[in-house]
């Protein structure tokens, strides 16, 4: 037996025996991975005993934080009960169907139905076929093309990725034909010199005119967005953007999407995002906080007007052939029930708005410094863009990677936050205290000044 037959640290068995998605392969190589045990509270704990603040809720989802009594007892309970069963051929488990009562009590919808998934990108997915599905059944079967913008963040799957406004699905020959990339309403970066918000409102307005004029509004299936772009590196649109962008979509009868996958369930500081921007769209895409990130589950929330139209259209061919065997999992709608009480009732949406000044005051102060560009954010999720000059906002060259190297060194200080672009983001557990949050921007603000003083 040769002695070095197996490796023996966590960290080369992560790497010998599993991929990473979305990793910076250089980063791993030099620093190694983390292999993480158990969390508390708001902390994650790897198996080296190291304790972690975790300042982006998991990947934005564990909003109770890593070891929620109530969620684990509410999974372990449903496994004793009913550990598992699909949602088709007109069988659905009795918590499938209370948690589809209870999405449409919370939504921002009169009435409704929901269809359930796995993953957010499973629902917009789903979302997009039922568009496709509705619109030829109403004899528009021409109507296939999607709307979104340029750094949206919809999901990996192949519809998901086509509709995702990042250029590194060019790898994948991503997107497919037909899908749009409106501009980016991020005014900072987007934007033209002397540009002033509303002329750069108003150009996103024409340019969406322009795309319905060229492309024919008949050939347009729908329009998504997200309230805030999460993904994308925290981006609240342009002021005004969504009473400026829905009318026009209206007019034309382009029904609307939004993607709340991150902002449902209290981020934002209001139970969906599109209420903290006083909209209502048609249907609402749901994951990630649905669960508090417990358990692997989406679901698509059909207001009323979508919801009778693809009534309709599935009693013209009798069935919806669509559906995951995993859909409507009883555990996972008895961890999505709990998740929606402790966040609306449980104190935890109140939580999130007593803390967001304190959050925001936080982003501000290190805004401050001369190589962070703007902060940005809405509710509990926030950015720090960093610039090598304030004034021109002349970013930092890629070479240095200085988002990744702030990240990096928080993560020396038990601190993780996420490198998105050239931006930091935090995106905090709704369990955080003002002490927590407290010790997030110490470290984070060490890590900023190490940084700089480095590559300045
Ligand atoms: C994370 C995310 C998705 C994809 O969800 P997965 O569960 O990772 O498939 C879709 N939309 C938004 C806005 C997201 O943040």
């Amino acid at each position: 037996m040769p002695d070095t037959a197996l490796p023996d640290s966590w960290d080369a068995r992560a790497k010998a025996s599993s991929f990473f998605g979305f990793t910076d392969l250089p980063s791993i190589e030099a620093r190694g991975t983390v292999v993480l045990t158990h969390g508390e509270g708001p902390y994650v704990v790897d198996t080296e005993g190291r304790r972690y603040l975790d300042a982006n809720s998991g990947l934005w989802n564990m909003v109770a934080g890593f070891d929620h009594p109530e969620l684990t007892r509410a999974a372990q309970e449903q496994y004793a009960r009913f550990p598992g069963y699909h949602a088709f051929f007109g069988r659905m488990s009795d918590q499938a169907v209370m948690l589809s009562e209870r999405l449409v009590e919370v939504s921002p919808f009169e009435t409704g139905k929901v269809f359930y998934t796995n993953s957010g990108s499973e629902a917009n997915d789903t979302m997009v076929k039922m568009l496709w599905f509705l619109h030829a059944a109403e004899g528009r079967p021409q109507a296939r093309k999607i709307l979104t913008r340029g750094n949206a963040y919809h999901g990996v799957t192949v519809v998901s990725a086509s509709m995702t406004g990042k250029p590194y699905n060019a790898v994948f020959g991503l997107p497919l034909p037909g899908f749009i990339h409106l501009t980016c309403p991020h005014h900072w970066r987007e934007g033209r010199p002397e540009e002033s918000e509303a002329d750069f409102l108003a150009r996103l307005v024409a340019e969406l005119e322009e795309t319905i004029a060229r492309e024919g509004a008949e050939t347009i299936a729908g329009f998504f967005a997200e309230p805030v772009q999460g993904a994308g590196g925290v981006i609240p649109p342009v002021e005004g953007y969504f009473d400026a962008m829905l009318p026009v979509l209206r007019r034309h009868g382009i029904p609307v999407i939004a993607d709340e996958v991150i902002t449902g369930f209290g981020r934002t500081g209001e139970v969906w995002g599109c209420e903290s921007y006083g909209f209502v769209p048609d249907a609402i895409i749901s994951s990630k906080a649905l669960t508090a990130g417990y358990f692997p589950m989406g679901a698509v929330i059909l207001g009323p007007e979508l919801s009778d139209r693809l009534d309709r259209a599935v009693r013209v061919i009798e069935e919806f052939p669509h559906g995951f065997t995993a859909s409507g999992h009883p555990v996972g709608c008895a961890v999505a029930l709990a998740a929606i009480d402790l966040v609306l009732n449980g104190g935890l949406l109140d939580n999130v708005r007593r803390l967001i000044p304190r959050f925001e005051a936080g982003l501000a102060k290190l805004a401050a410094h001369e190589h962070i560009g703007e902060w940005r954010g809405r509710g509990l999720m926030g950015a720090l863009e960093a610039v090598r000059d304030k004034a021109t906002k002349e970013p930092f060259g890629s070479e240095l990677s200085v988002s990744e190297q702030i990240a990096n060194t928080c993560t020396d200080h038990g601190l993780i936050c996420r490198p998105l672009g050239q931006s930091v983001v935090l995106c905090p557990p709704f369990v955080m205290t003002d002490a927590q949050m407290d010790e997030m921007f110490d470290k984070l603000s060490t890590s900023l000044d190490a940084v700089f003083a480095e590559v300045a």
